[in-house]
């Protein structure tokens, strides 16, 4: 078993990677939680898979379990489905000391823990992310939320999980294009911090290694968050390629996987950046061939005035600056505070 100790301001929990660790759960949530009932939040693709497993192994162990399955899909990750789960909660009368196990994608990870940030003010929770995706980024670190009609993650914490247990093997059952998605962060972050894993990336057969992949990829994750839990400085790193990559997702009207916007962004920048003699020249090619070994085309359909447009309302910038995030090289990343309008010289077709 591989293990990671997340030590954040606000919470120290750990990250615990096991092919099959799912018949072990039991044992690893009962060693975190106070209370002795369960809320075990999923959708309707993973319910059908997992949900039976972790309710038998916590069940075995003496655990009160009951569950809330809502609609796969980004769509619901609105405030209506958080307002169901606080009824589910209220209806079995969970207190203070009860918890939620979240089991599923990274939908499914923010809404649980925003509902568990906020049902009587805070009852813990516990990540079982079963998606790459959700696996390698969004289990760790503490961002919770839902999307307003407004925008995405407009609504949300900072709320850390108890504990977060990653079983490689739920992957098997990921179809090409979720596996592809998670691609796309995995890519990200040899980019911004690691260049030994970008070259194992090259070279190596990706899903034979993929418990490897996910642990080189949480220990970056893991060493951003400590040192800037709440996004105010060297967390914005892990922004790459996302800025024009949200755009692109809107533009794209979300028919396109977040993993492949963000993978789309990462190269318009580089090519960009290396033009105006920021990056090591060849950055860009290297990053989309890496990305067409993971099946992500990197290809943007869009103009690029169009892209920089979407991206002004981006919530992360304040005034009229915008925070970009660059690599000058592979392994290494820099953030620059540009005019919003001049977010259009940054990127590169
Ligand atoms: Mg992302």
């Amino acid at each position: 078993m591989k293990k990671l100790t997340v030590n954040a301001m606000s919470a120290t929990y750990d990250i615990l990677i096991e092919k099959g660790i799912l018949k072990d759960c039991a044992k690893y949530i009962g060693s975190v939680v106070r209370g002795k009932r369960a809320m075990i939040i999923t959708d309707t693709n993973v319910a059908p898979l997992y949900l039976d497993k972790v309710k038998d192994e916590l069940e075995n162990a003496g655990f009160e379990t009951y569950f809330h399955i809502f609609t796969a899909g980004e769509e619901s990750k609105h405030l209506g489905t958080v307002a169901e789960i606080y009824d589910s909660l209220s209806e079995n009368e969970f207190t203070r000391k009860d918890f939620i196990v979240a089991l599923g994608g990274g939908v499914c990870g923010d809404i649980s823990g925003f509902a568990a940030s906020t049902y009587m003010r805070g009852i813990d929770f516990v990540q079982i992310p079963t998606t790459l995706l959700s696996q390698v980024d969004s289990s760790v670190g503490g961002k919770t939320g839902v999307d307003t009609k407004y925008g995405k993650n407009l609504v949300g914490a900072f709320y850390q999980p108890k504990l977060v247990l990653i079983d490689p093997q739920t992957l098997s059952t990921l179809t090409d294009h979720y596996f592809a998605d998670g691609m796309g962060e995995v890519v990200k972050y040899g980019c911004i911090r690691n260049a030994e894993l970008f070259n194992m990336l090259e070279t190596i057969d990706i899903k034979e290694n993929i418990e490897d992949i996910i642990l080189e990829c949480l220990k970056i994750k893991r060493d951003v968050v400590v040192e800037d839990e709440k996004e105010s400085g060297v967390r914005m790193i892990l922004n790459f390629g996302h800025t024009a990559g949200h755009s692109i997702e809107k533009l794209a009207e979300f028919k396109k996987s977040h993993g492949e916007c963000v993978a789309k962004g990462m190269v318009m920048i580089t090519k960009a950046s290396e033009s105006l003699g920021i990056t090591e020249v060849g950055t860009a090619k290297r990053i989309e061939a890496l990305c067409s070994k993971c099946n992500l085309d990197t290809s943007c359909y869009y103009d690029i005035d169009t892209v920089a447009l979407h991206a002004r309302n981006d919530k992360k910038g304040s005034d009229n600056n915008l925070n970009i995030i660059l690599i000058d090289k592979i392994g290494n990343s820099v953030i620059q505070t540009i005019d919003k309008n001049d977010f259009a010289k940054y990127l590169s077709k």
